[in-house]
């Protein structure tokens, strides 16, 4: 991975930390649902993530904390299928 582009995973993973506490904190003072808190959250490119339609290692979407049945991602541009994987992959407790 060449500088510019890590500068763009470590800009987005920062964006991608401080939103879930920015929509949160919106929704507690009520200033928007959850669902419209979780619809303002920008998602990353599918290129970006080095998504993948195919497992790795064992890892796929549907056992990722990230996957929303039946094809979609919380983070990831849709759609994503059960089978895919990419490098934010985490591991469902
Ligand atoms: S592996 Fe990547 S694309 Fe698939 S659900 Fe997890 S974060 Fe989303």
């Amino acid at each position: 991975m060449d500088i510019l582009a890590f500068t763009k995973v470590i800009s987005r993973r920062s964006l991608l930390k401080g939103a879930p506490l920015a929509a949160a904190t919106a929704v507690s003072l009520g200033c928007l649902t959850p669902g419209e808190a979780a619809e303002q959250q920008p998602k990353l490119s599918q290129a970006l993530s080095k998504y993948q339609g195919t497992p790795k290692n064992g890892q796929q979407c549907s056992n990722c904390s990230h996957f929303v049945a039946p094809a979609s991602c919380a983070i990831v541009v849709d759609p994503v299928v059960p089978q895919g994987w990419c490098q934010f992959y985490v591991a469902k407790p």
